[in-house]
């Protein structure tokens, strides 16, 4: 009898494992040959590019048709409004819990204090070395708060599309394609007519020939997932996270308590459903996310998944998790506090309790406002750390171990956006049975 075939989750999977090891073994046996350098800048960094691109290239028209089609199928404006001020509500009360777990723990195991003098000074020379200026750079042409949120009703949408994952982009970005796309769905559902139908079926249209690209280069998954894996731990090996052992730590204790306490509280208590039948069907998000470090990237296997395994109803799911995949990050709001008060430790900043409330909140609005891409949290954990008078550069003690964290803080980021849109269809009066 044949072998029935591999199923795609698990041969992401093998590719994560294979990406790992033989990214620490390069890392152990070859990391003083330039050899390796090369290979890694032109050969398996580029080929887990290719698989990134081919979905970021969906990623504008995802969000377009979904949100847009997503506040169509709501049907009324009350109905949006509900749906809305739900999936604010549950993103501001879990980011601030995220926040809080992250600050407790910081302050309780002190991170940043105890480290010996040549790790100290392993540390503090990143700081002149590594690309650390760059991201200071960005975070000082940064603009008021104001500016900001004006921005986030677009002038011209397609410069913002155009600009979107463009780094020195200034405006407003994926928030104003979004901002766009629920003004689109909302004048398609005030304005019903023959003609609005044609429009409605071509985007659903629209809808479906981007998953289709997305499922198709997601046959590239397991492939893509080596190389970038493989990247990292090549680069990286285990010397940098030993040296701030704590601070890893730190980060990856408040993600797993949140996700796995927090999270399972909410779908136990507040859904109804298992938490661990919920994990397992999420496997396929967990390793992408935490493959790709990028919210935006996971969003379409985020959809998938909800809807076929979950059984969300599109309705809610495309409207939840769209949102979500920038608005609703709270593994990168505990990143952010957790860094901030980590560095101002290291550089013996003793943060009053009114600059650590400061913190707690710029965490929280952070969580919003943070770009749902590899790195996202960078330039925006330099702004904190110089409102509360530690120099932005430095940020790059941790650039050693960033990679890793980001790839943690997306997973929960991405499952964060799943529980709510379970969490606001249960409350919508859905049935979701997980058996
Ligand atoms: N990489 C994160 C995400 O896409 C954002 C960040 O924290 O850097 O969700």
């Amino acid at each position: 009898m044949p072998k029935p075939p591999l199923a795609q989750h698990n041969k992401i999977f093998i590719g994560l494992a294979v990406g790992i090891v033989l990214g620490l073994v390069a890392n152990a046996l070859f990391s003083d040959y330039p050899e390796l350098d090369w290979l890694l800048r032109n050969v398996i960094s580029p080929l887990g590019q290719v698989f990134l691109r081919i979905i970021f290239m969906a990623v504008i028209p995802l969000i377009f048709s979904a949100l847009a089609l997503g506040v169509a199928e709501l049907g009324d404006i009350r109905q949006l409004g509900r749906i809305g001020g739900k999936t604010l509500a549950f993103t501001l009360v879990l980011t601030s819990i995220s926040v809080l777990i992250g600050m407790t723990l910081v302050n309780v195991v002190k991170p940043g204090e105890g480290l010996t003098d040549s790790q100290r000074q392993a540390l503090m020379s990143t700081i002149s070395t590594s690309g650390a200026q760059a991201t200071v750079q960005k975070a000082a042409e940064a603009k008021s708060v104001v500016q900001t949120l004006l921005e986030i009703i677009p002038k011209n949408p397609l410069a913002d599309a155009v600009g979107a994952f463009d780094e020195n982009y200034r405006g407003g970005g994926i928030l104003a394609i979004m901002f766009f796309s629920l003004f689109v769905g909302l004048a398609l559902t005030l304005a019903r007519s023959e003609r609005t139908e044609v429009f409605e079926k071509w985007l659903q249209g629209l809808y479906d020939v981007v998953m289709k690209i997305i499922s198709m280069a997601m046959k590239l998954a397991p492939y893509g997932v080596a190389c970038l894996v493989f990247t990292v731990t090549a680069r990286l090996g285990l010397d940098m996270v030993a040296m701030l052992g704590k601070f890893v730590l730190v980060v990856m204790g408040g993600l797993l308590i949140h996700l796995l306490i927090v999270y399972s509280a909410v779908l136990k208590y507040a859904v109804g459903v298992s938490p661990w039948k919920f994990f397992k069907r999420l496997e396929e998000v967990i390793i992408t996310a935490f493959s790709t470090s990028s919210s935006n990237v996971t969003l379409p296997t985020a959809l998938r998944v909800t809807e076929e395994k979950l059984h969300v109803p599109g309705r809610i799911s495309r409207f939840v998790l769209t949102l979500g995949s920038t608005a609703n990050q709270n593994g990168t709001a505990l990143y952010e506090g957790v860094t901030v008060l980590f560095l101002a430790q290291f550089f013996g900043a003793n943060l009053s309790f009114a600059q650590q409330a400061t913190v707690v909140l710029a965490a929280v609005l952070a969580g919003i406002g943070t770009a749902g891409v590899p790195g996202g949290s960078l330039p925006v954990i330099v702004l904190v750390l110089q409102s509360v008078g530690v120099p932005g550069e430095s940020i790059a003690v941790i650039f050693g171990v960033d990679r890793i964290l980001d790839m943690s803080r997306t997973v929960l980021n991405v499952t964060g956006d799943i529980t709510a849109a379970m969490w606001v269809a249960k409350s919508e009066g859905c049935e979701l049975k997980l058996e």
